[in-house]
């Protein structure tokens, strides 16, 4: 229970976390990394990509390291972290970005509001003046916009 309740926060903390690093690292002293996924270049792989390889590695660790030494914490820690960065990766790279073409398009009134928001992160190839950081916590205006144009379905 102890190791659900771990992952369940670390996945919350995780949306947090990436807000705050994309806020302030990203788009501050780490740009010219995450600069490659504004600007696109051709190749299939990107600079910035390098951040999912960063969680991705901290998350295998606290995995491997939790189950070496009987931590539920750090197990329960490791899983949310992984179940962000999946989550992470079929939203933003399959389903907004289309790095993969393997799902339609986009009925989910949740969803249509969190693509319009990241593509309006999109609107700017600058490190300054970029608005909505995070992924999963979508602003409400998304909402209404959405209702005003009534394109629900
Ligand atoms: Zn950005
Ligand atoms: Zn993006």
């Amino acid at each position: 229970m102890v190791g659900l309740f771990t992952a369940i926060g670390s996945f919350i903390l995780m949306e947090v976390v990436s807000w705050a690093m994309h806020k302030y690292l990203m788009h501050g002293p780490l740009w010219r990394i995450h600069k490659t996924h504004h600007v696109h270049g051709k190749g299939f792989f990107e600079l910035n990509d390098l951040f999912s390889l960063f969680f991705g590695s901290i998350a295998v660790a606290l995995i491997v390291l939790g189950l070496e030494h009987d931590n539920l914490y750090a197990v329960g820690a490791g899983i949310g972290i992984s179940v962000y960065g999946l989550t992470y990766f079929v939203l933003h790279d399959i389903l907004i970005h289309r790095r993969i073409k393997a799902l339609g398009r986009l009925q989910n009134p949740y969803l249509k509001a969190l693509a319009d928001a990241h593509r309006d992160h999109h609107r700017t190839r600058e490190r300054d003046g970029a608005v909505v950081f995070g992924l999963l916590w979508v602003p409400i205006r998304y909402f209404r916009q959405q209702n005003r144009k009534g394109r629900i379905a």
